[in-house]
């Protein structure tokens, strides 16, 4: 089962669940797909010790064929060339690496060349089989980074799927192909109204979904009331404590310090089994 934990914001404590649901089911996989801050290694402690490049194609123009008619960049939506007088730039940032820029070329002018925008880092600890992404400084495009990633979901083992915040193109691109999402908030009204947006996305995915509510009793019920009457299940609390704090502060996790963490969590994955058999 592949269970994705998501925030419409960042600072919720998603990334607190997701590793912590993680360590409470033993042997798990576990990708972190937040490939801008990678932080969940700092609860699990996986030591890295194989590295994978992620690499995209861009074009290259080849200079003796091309005569310079403007068509690739009236093509390319993301405004990654531009044709000027005897020279077609290139903007590697903000290709897409699409391949329309080639198909629309008369002149057959369009090369490609591999261009590194991130890596992926693995590791195992206590029978977790860790994944990371990082995308390189000054790069923007996350994706092709988070697709690297999907590719070593091992579908024989329960997958745990730590999405970055937000509800853009990077958050769906890791959530697509969840079987469950967990949708992490904090009762506040900054919190409802992310939640409200992150509810919208995974509808519109068709994924099941249910909430945790982290930092309990800091807000109001707002984010109950809301989930009541529209019929979404939460599946945990969190209270707020000085404790949970601390422990977040030092990059320990809820389970490997009481075991009753390590029950609650065990209950939230029954709780999911049975929602997806639904
Ligand atoms: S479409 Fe081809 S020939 Fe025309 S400017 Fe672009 S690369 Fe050159
Ligand atoms: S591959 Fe697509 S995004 Fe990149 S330059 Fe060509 S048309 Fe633009």
């Amino acid at each position: 089962m592949i269970i994705s934990v998501a925030s419409g914001k960042g600072g919720t404590g998603k990334t607190t669940v997701a590793t912590n649901l993680a360590l409470s089911l033993g042997k798990a996989q576990f990708i972190d797909c937040d490939v801008e801050e990678p932080n969940a290694n700092i609860f699990l402690k996986a030591k890295l010790n194989e590295h994978e490049d992620v690499t995209v194609e861009i074009p290259e123009i080849d200079k003796e064929k091309c005569d310079y008619c403007g068509k690739c960049s009236e093509f390319c939506a993301y405004n990654a060339l531009a044709v000027v007088p005897s020279d077609v730039l290139v903007f590697p940032e903000l290709c897409h690496s699409c391949g329309g820029c080639e198909l629309v070329c008369p002149q057959n002018a369009i090369n490609w060349k591999r261009k590194p925008v991130g890596k992926v880092e693995h590791g195992v600890v206590n029978g977790i089989d860790f994944f990371h992404g990082l995308l390189n400084v000054g790069e923007i495009q996350a994706i092709p980074v988070i697709k690297a990633l999907k590719k070593k979901i091992d579908n024989k083992k329960n997958v745990i799927l730590d999405a970055p915040p937000g509800t853009s193109c990077p958050v769906i691109e890791t959530i697509n192909v969840s079987d469950y999402c967990i949708l992490v908030t904090e009762p506040t009204p900054f919190g409802l109204h992310d939640l409200k947006l992150a509810v919208e996305v995974v509808r519109h995915l068709n994924i099941p979904f249910g909430v945790i509510i982290n930092r309990d009793g800091i807000g109001n019920n707002e984010v109950d009331f809301y989930c009541q009457n529209e019929k979404i299940p939460v599946i945990m609390k969190i209270p707020q404590s000085e404790k949970t704090a601390r422990l977040y502060s030092k990059g320990i996790a809820l389970v490997s310090e009481d075991h009753k963490w390590h029950e609650m969590f065990g209950l939230v994955f029954s709780r999911i089994q049975e929602e997806v058999r639904k």
